[in-house]
């Protein structure tokens, strides 16, 4: 896959403005996607510290060879320390967090038990919480991001053309989303970017239903939401089909559940607000008399993360800007029937959006 390259090196020097934005001297920053977003590390054990003119990654021997080449593959202008046991971590962190007087930690990644032992690490530097600061940088998407996000959805939009003659055949939601799966491993993504979910007649009004041994019938509304990864980002889409025609009501829950997609995706826009792109699905959907069978937010961004900011809901007054990526994905579940979910992954443009998903959306696929 020719994908092109992604300026890494250029983001140290954004966390930098963000910290001092944030108030915090110094970053000690261990979830994983925002580790491999500062670094290009891809590893499964690392902490990286950013001051103000220091970045340090600290990680085990494992990862000695890998994560000096990655870093200098992206050119990231930050020093690795192999620390083999739990002590010499603790050795090596208290030696780089000793010229600070206080560390931010990043709140919603650290257990109380991490917590508690960086504490003691690290004394007396003062410990203090930061909320999301690396996730709200990963918001706004570079070009070379957008290709890799661009490129997942294709595949997962080549192998859903590939596979979905098969429900001719009655298979099970199991062998279905196994032979997704396949197919998006073989067009070259790396992996599912989530549990694919297949949801026939009756599952489908459980959003996220399990695939089951349950052949899917014909003339029954199938939910398929399904994403893959392309190095490291992720693609998410959801189509409701069924072979053959599922009947009146299906249909009506579907043309609203298209429409209500549409009039989000119509409303996704820089300076839009995600509660307003969230208002626009669910008025259609409340006028058709289902409001309270859309029990989820419309949407969330999508990157290094299969979830992650902005979440298109209610509640979020984050304004969208070019360069986020996200979904939309309005739903009505109705127990004893079943459900209807559409979903796209749109990214945000100067003026306007463009979907990245681009399979057609059609209810019924022949009998
Ligand atoms: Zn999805
Ligand atoms: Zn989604």
């Amino acid at each position: 896959m020719n994908l092109p390259a992604m300026d890494v090196a250029a983001r140290l020097s954004q966390l930098r403005a963000a910290l001092v934005a944030n108030d915090v001297e110094a970053l000690l920053v261990t979830r994983r996607p925002n580790v491999r977003y500062l670094t290009g590390f891809t590893g499964s054990s690392g902490m990286l510290l950013v001051g103000a003119d220091d970045a340090v990654l600290v990680t085990d021997g494992r990862y000695a060879e890998q994560s000096r080449e990655q870093l200098a593959a992206a050119g990231v202008d930050a020093r690795v320390e192999i620390a083999p046991t739990q002590e010499a971590q603790r050795d090596v962190l208290s030696t780089i967090a000793a010229p600070y007087e206080h560390l931010g930690l990043e709140a919603h990644g650290v257990t109380w038990a991490q917590q508690r032992s960086f504490a003691e690490w690290l004394a007396p530097v003062e410990l203090r919480a930061t909320t999301k600061i690396v996730e709200g940088l990963r918001r706004v998407k570079e070009p070379a991001e957008v290709a890799r996000i661009r490129a997942a959805c294709a595949i997962a939009d080549e192998a859903f053309r590939e596979v979905l003659p098969q429900l001719h055949r009655q298979p099970t939601e199991r062998d279905f989303a196994l032979d997704l799966e396949i197919s998006m491993r073989r067009r070259g993504a790396s992996g599912t970017s989530f549990d694919t979910i297949v949801a026939s007649g009756p599952n489908g009004a459980k959003p996220h239903a399990r695939p089951s041994d349950r052949p899917i019938g014909r003339a029954e509304l199938v939910v398929v939401d399904f994403g893959c990864m392309v190095d490291g980002y992720c693609s998410d889409m959801t189509r409701t089909v069924a072979v053959g025609d599922p009947g009146p009501e299906a249909r009506r829950v579907w043309d609203v559940v298209a429409a209500s997609q549409r009039a989000g995706r119509d409303e996704v826009r820089p300076g839009a607000s995600c509660a307003q792109v969230d208002h626009a699905t669910r008025e259609v959907i409340e006028a058709a008399g289902w409001g309270d069978a859309f029990v989820h937010g419309t949407g969330h961004g999508v990157g290094l993360e299969i979830h992650e900011a902005p979440r298109v809901a209610k509640t979020v007054s984050d304004t969208l800007e070019p360069g986020f990526v996200v979904t939309v994905e309005p739903g009505v579940y109705l127990p004893g029937v079943g459900g209807v979910r559409i979903e796209d992954t749109v990214v945000v443009t100067d003026d306007g959006a463009q979907a990245l998903t681009e399979f057609p959306k059609t209810l019924m696929i022949g009998s």
